[in-house]
């Protein structure tokens, strides 16, 4: 129920609309239940032969009709003008929560069964509302017969309440089946679209590795599932259409028997007979309609709690209350005795880390793969908070900055960018509230980039392709560094790619990125030891801590220190 009353929330949104609209609604669907009346009307003054009075009976039933039908198109009118700004509204409510959801959501999603999901539960955004609408005249259909029934004989009125109480048990249990099939073939359908998406985006490794027949055995069996549990939510409808058949027309069955009986006893007249008539076969076709609707209904209630449970989801790395918003910073920046581990994850991947680094200076971090050089910096940002320990921007705890304000002064240069499939100066810019063609050109010659862009035949228009395909990784990181020379934050990240770039490229990039430097504080995260030479100190990490600090030369002279160990495997490997 907490799904559908989300669900009416979008809609009330547009309260006097939908006020109006339901008003019209009633209207609507009374008039175009009351028409079996007007065959009583027929038949009871057939016998007196009176000409005009019949017409004036026809004609007032056709005016009804008119009626109805107009107001039927001014419901679908007006339901339009509530339901398709409550669906964008939906939509762009659920995408603004995954857009404010935590890292730790992201690296946990499924982007391909959570756009199926998203997909599906829009559309069970418009069914709902339809599926509402005719229950809502299905409904008003029913009290208007029952009143009319009730005013023609009680004893005809039993067996319509006994039909219509048997069939709303066995809607119950058979939508309760009828869901959890549901839900089991949902379950396989995001499996499916999570193994497309991610061959999708994963299709030079397939291609690499020549797995494409693996892959398509893989998509194959998940197939198989898929065809399982479709078989098994599909039969699950036969077996509604055949019980709630047989009930409905038993009970057609029991009140024409009666209303006959009723008729040769004299209870009621020829009239009331064919009014009992014009009901039940206007109202057991939509007593189907009933359980379609119904069906309908729980069908998409799977749908939309999939879709509205990103609503659900909690936002831990929180905003302040009332959050410092300096216009600019200095840069300096400490790590005051950190611990941190992944929710999940292994057991201190910071630990005790007491770090300073002041305004202006270049610390690079350095380490074996898994130390914890990337995790620092995805707490500088706070994609995640520190489990102990504080981490401070010229003395402020950055907890008490916006989650934009100090992302915003911090400049990051990726290891491997990804970038979206636009046009190069739209990735340059991207930082930017609006795109400034001289600027990113600017940038784009300090990132030294600007010589390959003009040897392109569209230049800055150029598409990148997805993910930026259509850049080599060195070209990428300066396209990455143009992007953060164009923010202008006072503290960079340079996180250096760990593949193996042509000396050329690396040049290229070492170059840009020291011409980005002046004066800002920078943190390099070096797989490179050649990198770090230049930087003011460097602080080596092993399994989560701080092991060895000091410049490259101290580093060097400390006989059994790891950085000097690492260095002469680097050197010997280079040499060789
Ligand atoms: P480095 O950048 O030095 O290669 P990381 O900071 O990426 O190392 O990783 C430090 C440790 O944290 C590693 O043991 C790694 O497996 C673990 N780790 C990194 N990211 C996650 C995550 N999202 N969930 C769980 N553990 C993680």
């Amino acid at each position: 129920m907490k799904t559908f009353s989300l669900f009416f929330q979008f809609l009330w949104r547009y309260k006097y609309l939908f006020i109006v609209f339901v008003f019209i609604l009633l209207f609507q669907s009374i008039s175009s239940a009351i028409q079996p009346y007007f065959y009583k009307l027929i038949v009871n003054n057939l016998v007196s032969a009176d000409y005009w009075l019949l017409v004036r009976i026809l004609l007032l039933y056709v005016g009804v009709r008119i009626f109805e039908n107009l107001i039927s198109v001014a419901t679908y009118y007006l339901g339009d003008r509530i339901l398709i700004p409550a669906s964008r509204d939906a939509r762009v409510k659920v995408f603004a929560q995954v857009q404010d959801l935590d890292f730790a959501y992201h690296t946990e999603k499924n982007t391909g069964s959570l756009i199926s999901a998203f997909k599906r539960g829009d559309n069970a955004f418009f069914e709902t509302f339809h599926n509402f609408i005719d229950l809502f005249r299905i409904g008003i259909t029913f009290i208007v017969m029952f009143l009319f029934f009730v005013d023609v004989d009680w004893w005809v009125t039993l067996p319509l309440l006994f039909v219509l109480i048997v069939n709303v048990f066995l809607i119950r249990c058979l939508i309760l089946v009828n869901m959890t099939r549901r839900k089991e073939f949902n379950n396989a359908e995001d499996e499916i679209s999570a193994i497309i998406t991610d061959n999708l985006i994963n299709f030079e490794t397939v291609k690499f590795f020549a797995k494409e027949v693996w892959e398509r055995l893989r998509l194959k069996k998940s197939f198989d599932n898929w065809s399982d549990k479709l078989w098994r939510f599909s039969n699950s409808f036969r077996l509604m259409d055949i019980s709630l058949g047989t009930v409905s027309n038993f009970g057609v069955g029991m009140i024409l028997f009666i209303a006959l009986q009723r008729l040769v006893t004299g209870k009621i007249d020829s009239g009331d007979f064919v009014l009992v008539l014009g009901f039940i076969a206007g109202f057991f076709p939509r007593l189907f309609d009933m359980f379609f609707n119904l069906r309908s209904l729980a069908t998409r209630h799977v749908d939309l709690r999939r879709y509205f449970q990103v609503l659900e989801e909690s936002v831990l790395v929180e905003d302040p209350k009332s959050p410092v918003r300096p216009v600019s910073i200095r840069g300096k920046i400490v790590f005051d005795d950190v611990d941190f581990s992944y929710p999940g994850g292994k057991e201190g991947a910071i630990a005790d880390l007491g770090l300073t680094i002041k305004p202006g200076e270049t610390v690079a971090f350095v380490g074996s793969s898994g130390a914890g050089k990337s995790t620092i910096v995805k707490l500088l940002l706070r994609f995640y908070d520190v489990d102990r320990g504080r981490i401070l921007i010229d003395d402020v705890d950055i907890k008490r900055f916006t989650k934009s304000d100090l992302r915003s002064f911090i400049g990051i240069v990726p290891q491997e960018p990804v970038l979206f499939n636009d046009i190069i100066a739209y990735n340059i810019g991207y930082g930017l509230d609006c795109l400034n063609q001289k600027k990113i050109a600017a940038a784009a010659k300090m990132a030294n980039l600007s010589d390959f862009i003009e040897l392109l035949p569209e230049k800055y228009q150029t598409m990148v392709g997805e993910r930026g395909v259509k850049l080599s990784g060195g070209q990428k990181q300066r396209l990455a560094i143009a992007r953060m020379i164009l923010t202008n934050p006072q503290i960079i990240v340079f996180d250096e790619a760990t593949s193996q770039l042509d000396s050329e490229s690396e040049k290229l990039i070492q170059e840009s990125f020291w011409r980005a430097k002046k004066n800002k504080t920078a943190i390099i995260i070096a797989h490179r030891l050649s990198t770090v030479r230049r930087a003011d100190r460097i602080v080596v990490l092993s399994d989560g801590r701080v092991v060895e600090v000091g410049n490259h030369q101290n580093l060097l002279r400390q006989k059994k220190g790891i950085y000097r160990r690492l260095w002469r495997l680097q050197t010997r490997v280079d040499k060789n």
